[in-house]
This record gives structure tokens, C-alpha cells and sequence, in this order.
């Protein structure tokens, strides 16, 4: 797979200079290899992973039905490998990948996935508890949120927070701080429901 063009993708969004071999895709062929980089014994679900750094490791599309409980769907399965390459971008740019919230926001964001996860929200009430971890549905509320924080204010604004994440000690409160200073608002659900 060429990741040319998501790589140069997100050199602009985050002003990195990251070159095409700085990343690695591992191909692995089975779930035994699966365990083996993973470091223990995984669900049929788990079909890809990163490390911390610089390598997205994926089941090879060969074995992808009969290794995993999903299906192989083409356009899927490069999504995916651009999504993961976000997010070692996003790690590379922040240092420490959070908040989790946003990192997931911008896989779906600049890898192209966008369009088919759109649950419509009237009201913001959980993305917020997704600073540490993710969950099931870290998606639900992120993709409007940080839609609405590139389409309501400047972009350059969301990247100028971005580009502040990596100074923070990393904590939920820090960011918090952070925020404000940029967009003079706490965030907070009752203040951002007030952009809906
Ligand atoms: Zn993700």
C-alpha cells in the first residue's frame, strides 16, 4: 500500500517532516504471529495494533477471514493502516497522544473515514471522559466536536492547541488550562452545548 499521501497529509495538518521511512507496516500472517508482536494471547477481534513509536503492525489481508472475526473489506482495510498512521503521527506531534477524544477524532478526521460515522448529536455529554482511555463510543461525540472547534473558531486556533499539547504534564487538567487559554472558555459540556 502506497502511504505516500496520508503521511504527506498529516506533515501539513501537524507540521511534522516525517518521511515514509521513518514507519513500518508489518504484515502478519496468522494470529499466533499476531500474539507473538502483541506480547500475548489475542481476541479474533484484534486485527491490528501500533507500537508506541513508529510501526503499525496489521493481519495480512491474505488471511484476514479465516485469522479474524471480521470481514475483508479493500477500502476498510487501508483506512485502517492510514487511521493507525495518524495516530503515530498525532503521538509523534503531542508526545503522548492525548487526549484520546481528539486523537481518535483526527484518525477518522485525515484518514478519509468521516463519512460513515455520523450519529446525530443533540447534545454533548460524554467525550469528555475519553481524555485517558478510549471506549466503544470515544467516536460518537468526537467527530463533532472537533468539527466544531475547526468550523466555529479558526483552524489555526485547533492547531495552535495542538501544537501546546506536548509542553503539558500530560493530565486531564492541564489540557483543561490549556484550552482555556486559547479559546477563553472553559470546556465543559454546558459551554460547548451552547455551539450546537
Ligand atoms: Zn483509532
Amino acid at each position: 500500500m502506497n502511504i505516500t499521501p496520508i503521511i504527506d497529509k498529516c506533515n501539513e495538518f501537524f507540521q511534522l517532516k516525517l518521511s515514509e521511512d521513518y514507519f513500518n507496516i508489518v504484515y502478519l500472517k496468522d494470529r499466533k504471529e499476531i500474539d507473538k508482536y502483541y506480547g500475548s494471547k489475542t481476541a479474533s477481534r484484534l486485527i491490528w495494533f501500533t507500537n508506541k513509536k513508529d510501526t503499525v503492525y496489521i493481519l495480512d489481508k491474505e488471511n484476514f477471514e479465516t485469522e479474524s472475526d471480521k470481514k475483508y473489506i479493500p477500502r476498510d482495510y487501508e483506512t485502517t493502516i492510514k487511521h493507525e498512521i495518524v495516530h503515530l503521527c498525532f503521538r509523534h506531534k503531542t508526545w503522548a497522544g492525548r487526549p484520546i477524544w481528539l486523537n481518535e477524532w483526527l484518525a477518522i478526521y485525515l484518514s478519509g473515514k468521516l463519512e460513515y460515522r455520523h450519529p446525530n448529536i443533540l447534545k454533548f455529554s460524554e467525550f469528555l471522559s475519553f481524555y485517558y482511555e478510549g471506549g466503544k463510543s470515544v467516536y460518537n461525540e468526537s467527530w463533532l466536536i472537533v468539527k466544531l472547534l475547526i468550523e466555529k473558531f479558526w483552524t489555526e486556533t485547533f492547531k495552535n492547541l495542538i501544537e501546546k499539547i506536548k509542553l503539558l504534564n500530560f493530565k486531564q487538567k492541564d489540557f483543561e488550562f490549556l484550552f482555556k487559554e486559547i479559546y477563553w472558555f472553559d470546556i465543559n459540556y454546558e459551554n460547548i452545548n451552547k455551539y450546537l
